[in-house]
């Protein structure tokens, strides 16, 4: 280590490590100080990469039990749930994808990294205290907070009971839970739902607020929350959790109905799944200038903290969370400090996927959205029952929602409820950040038979509606 850097980025997750390479690579010396397992964030061992790595499993399972519907007649009777087996292979991609990111930088001469824990001393210096070794104060020109978020424990009497798990605790349960009851529904909650419930568990979800999943378009909420209680996942809206207790052989969840009714849900395992809390804790801030409360640190439209030192990227700046959100913050951010004027993501064209299943995709407004800020806008529909590629793979069904304004047709946000959204949500966010008008989308041509000729079908139906006067 030496004793001053151009730049000392604070957390080696998707804000911090593409940051940090990015500085390094322009010729800066940078230090990145990571005090976790291995380089990759909450994204890579306690996020994004495990929970769909035990996504794939469940979908493979589904897969295998509809063969006969697709004339494979397989003997799923035999079929045996190895959970070792999958918890191994996700260990495995786990170590490799870290493992792969440190030998990227190792690449680039100037980037140093060092597995430890940073804690501002003041504005222009930092303690570093690694892993293995004695702590060193190191200064710095300019340093980079992307210490990432934990989950929220919220004030329910019993949370620390044993079984009362996190979604970090969750995704490396040593076995598969018979009976679980989820705190939230929100991105995480839905997700890991569905992926227990399809393993074989009995899954029930509690929700505070009036609909699952509440930032995404309610449409779409709405068909998906009634697809999972046709599948069997219990979901209770309005409902505050009171109390967790422990019974003989489980645990209780005592909670309270909008009614004002109060009601038990028993359970082998609680995950609570109520949000996330901005890492902001023994960072050394009182030291400094950087202003910050609950939500995360302060920083203004060029990421800087009210201490103009110092920088912050990614979940511990606050909603929205995700790890595609951080990286674009880091290298916009990257950018700027190298004097080049590149603007900052913007929120309104950010994309994000929610993995249910089916997936929900989203770029731009929302309808809800749309008309609290006044715009008048119109929307092309979708829907995959008539859809070739969503016939053929056995899934078809949801729709596709294209906003568009009214007035010139600029596209202003596009919404999916349907397998394979996910993928579909690139070209969706290129739409939407380009801002063209549906005619634009109407007139380019996608290959047959794909997911992404929706697109085009939604465009060219809604434009015809609105040249033969029917509206939209
Ligand atoms: C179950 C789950 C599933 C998710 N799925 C998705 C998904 O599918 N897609 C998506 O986009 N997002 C997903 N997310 C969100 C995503 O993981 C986060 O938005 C993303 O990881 C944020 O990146 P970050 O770099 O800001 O923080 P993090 O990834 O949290 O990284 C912060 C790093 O900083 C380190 N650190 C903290 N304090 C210090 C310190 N003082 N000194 C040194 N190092 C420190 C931490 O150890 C950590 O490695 C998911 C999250 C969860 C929990």
């Amino acid at each position: 280590m030496k004793q001053r850097y151009d730049f000392i980025v604070i957390g080696g997750g998707p804000g911090g490590t593409p940051t940090a390479m990015a500085l390094a690579s322009a010729g800066k010396q940078v230090l990145l100080v990571e005090k976790g397992q291995g380089l990759g964030g909450t994204c890579l061992f306690e996020g994004c990469i495990p929970s769909k790595i035990l996504r794939e499993s469940a979908r493979r399972l589904v897969e295998i039990r509809e063969a006969t519907d697709f004339g494979l007649k397989l003997e799923t009777q035999s079929l045996q749930l190895d959970w070792n087996a999958i918890q191994q292979r996700k260990q495995n991609i786990l170590t490799k994808r870290s493992m792969g990111a440190q030998q990227k930088l190792k690449q680039i001469p100037n980037l140093e990294l060092i597995m430890g824990t940073a804690s501002f001393i003041d504005d222009k210096q930092v303690k570093i205290t690694p892993h293995t070794g004695d702590s060193q104060t190191v200064s710095f020109d300019k340093a980079i907070i992307a210490t990432g978020s934990t989950p929220a424990r919220p004030p329910i009497e019993g949370i620390d009971l044993p079984n009362v798990l996190d979604s970090e605790q969750i995704l490396s349960i040593d076995h598969l839970p018979e009976k679980m009851v989820i705190i939230g529904a929100g991105p995480i909650g839905i997700e890991l739902a569905q992926i227990f419930h399809t393993f074989g568990c009995e899954v029930s979800i509690l929700e505070a607020g009036a609909h699952i999943l509440a930032p995404v378009d309610q449409e779409l909420a709405e068909q998906l929350k009634q697809q999972m209680m046709d599948d069997g996942i219990a979901i209770t809206t309005n409902c505050k959790v009171k109390q967790i207790s422990e019974t003989a052989s489980e645990l209780s969840v005592n909670y309270q109905t909008d009614a004002g009714e109060s009601l038990e849900r028993s359970a082998e395992i609680v995950l609570l799944v109520t949000g996330r809390h901005p890492n902001t804790d023994g960072l050394g801030l009182e030291n400094t200038q950087v202003e910050f409360n609950p939500q995360g640190i302060q920083v203004n439209a060029q990421l800087q903290t009210s201490e103009n030192t110092i920088y912050a990227v990614g979940d511990v700046i606050g909603q929205p969370m995700f790890a595609h959100w951080a990286t674009a913050q880091g290298l916009a951010l990257a950018k700027n400090l190298m004097g080049m004027k590149v603007p900052m993501p913007d929120k309104q064209t950010n994309s994000a996927v929610i993995f249910s299943q089916p997936e929900i995709g989203m770029v731009g407004l929302t309808e809800a959205q749309a008309t609290q800020a006044g715009i008048d806008y119109s929307v092309a529909r979708y829907d995959f029952a008539q859809d070739a590629r969503s016939q053929i793979s056995g899934r078809a069904s949801g729709v596709l929602k294209i906003l568009f304004e009214t007035q010139g047709h600029k596209i202003i946000g596009v919404h999916a409820l349907t397998e394979g959204a996910d993928d579909l949500m690139g070209e969706a966010a290129l739409v939407v950040k380009t801002g063209i008008p549906l005619e634009a989308l109407a007139g380019s041509i996608h290959p047959h038979p794909t997911l992404t000729e929706s697109f085009a079908q939604a465009a060219r139906m809604a434009l015809a509606k609105l040249q033969a006067g029917i509206s939209t």
